[in-house]
């Protein structure tokens, strides 16, 4: 099996194998971000990917999960795609569960009818990068996507059935905008309804454009308070919608994983301790990791 470039994987799919079908990312401009700098978006020849999944077949004999990657693996055709998704069907009979990183504009742009096609060939499920509801700070990170459009690809996903994890960032509206950040963030996940949430305190990725901006003072990092105070924020003001929070990134302060609203009150209790108790909040920037 080959592998080009640097791989990455939502840590929730840390069992699953790995089937490279796009290289980087369409978009590869948001400032906090530099997964993909060195690739230049490329869809990998069919012949390939076919090629690396009769080989896994030969490595693993039990697959339960498998993950397509590079970045927005949905940008691809359609048709390439349900080729992609019924190859690895046909292969893994065990594999009860597909999954794909995906852009909401790529969830917008296509038709709901190709989506149920995909989802009826076996895709399960669509990671989504969210970052913020609020488009203020959509617009300051690049994130190439407005609340309407998240709300338009979100809908094309549930009429298809494809369940979708939507990942954002506490403290990317920075110390300035952590109210309207979370705020707007908090409204917009109202609406959308994920079945699946996965916030993640800031980590700033050395020589991106949001490591310059701190650099030279234009943007200054939320609190590590702040930071639980946005997460405080979240779980109070969620509708009741049924969804599950992977609140346990490294970079949280506080790990949550869980039903919500099940566990509601038990996760509140937790960040209500920690910034009563935690000497993190004393600090006025969170360590955290590169991804
Ligand atoms: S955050 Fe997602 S969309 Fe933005 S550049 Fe990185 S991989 Fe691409």
């Amino acid at each position: 099996m080959q592998y080009q470039g640097k791989v990455y994987r939502p840590w929730m799919e840390a069992n699953s194998l790995l089937i490279q079908t796009t290289l980087g990312c369409t978009h590869n401009k948001c400032t906090f971000c530099d997964m993909f700098r060195e690739k230049r978006f490329g869809i990998r020849k069919l012949e390939n990917i076919i090629k690396d999944i009769d080989e896994a077949r030969q490595l693993f004999p039990y697959v339960g999960s498998i993950f397509l990657i590079d970045g927005n693996v949905l940008a691809l055709k359609t048709a390439t795609l349900l080729k992609v998704i019924e190859k690895v069907k046909s292969t893994f009979d065990e594999c009860s569960k597909i999954s794909l990183y995906a852009g909401l504009n790529d969830l917008r742009r296509k038709s709901v009818q190709e989506l149920t096609e995909l989802r009826q060939a076996g895709l399960n499920m669509a990671y989504v990068g969210l970052e913020s509801g609020d488009p203020e700070v959509l617009k300051h990170v690049k994130k190439g996507l407005t609340p309407d459009q998240a709300i338009a690809g979100m809908k094309n996903a549930k009429d298809a059935g494809i369940d979708v994890l939507l990942s954002f960032i506490f403290g990317l509206g920075g110390k300035e905008r952590s109210k309207e950040h979370i705020v707007e963030t908090t409204n917009l996940l109202n609406l959308l309804e994920p079945e699946e949430m996965a916030p993640m305190a800031l980590a700033v990725q050395p020589g991106t454009e949001l490591a310059k901006e701190i650099e030279t003072g234009e943007f200054i990092q939320a609190t590590p308070l702040q930071i639980l105070e946005e997460e405080k924020y979240l779980l109070e003001n969620l509708g009741d919608f049924k969804t599950f929070y992977w609140g346990d990134h490294s970079n949280n302060i506080v790990s949550s994983r869980g039903r919500l609203p099940d566990n509601r009150q038990a996760f509140l209790e937790k960040i209500d301790n920690a910034i009563a108790t935690h000497p993190v909040t004393r600090q006025h920037v969170l360590t955290t990791h590169a991804w």
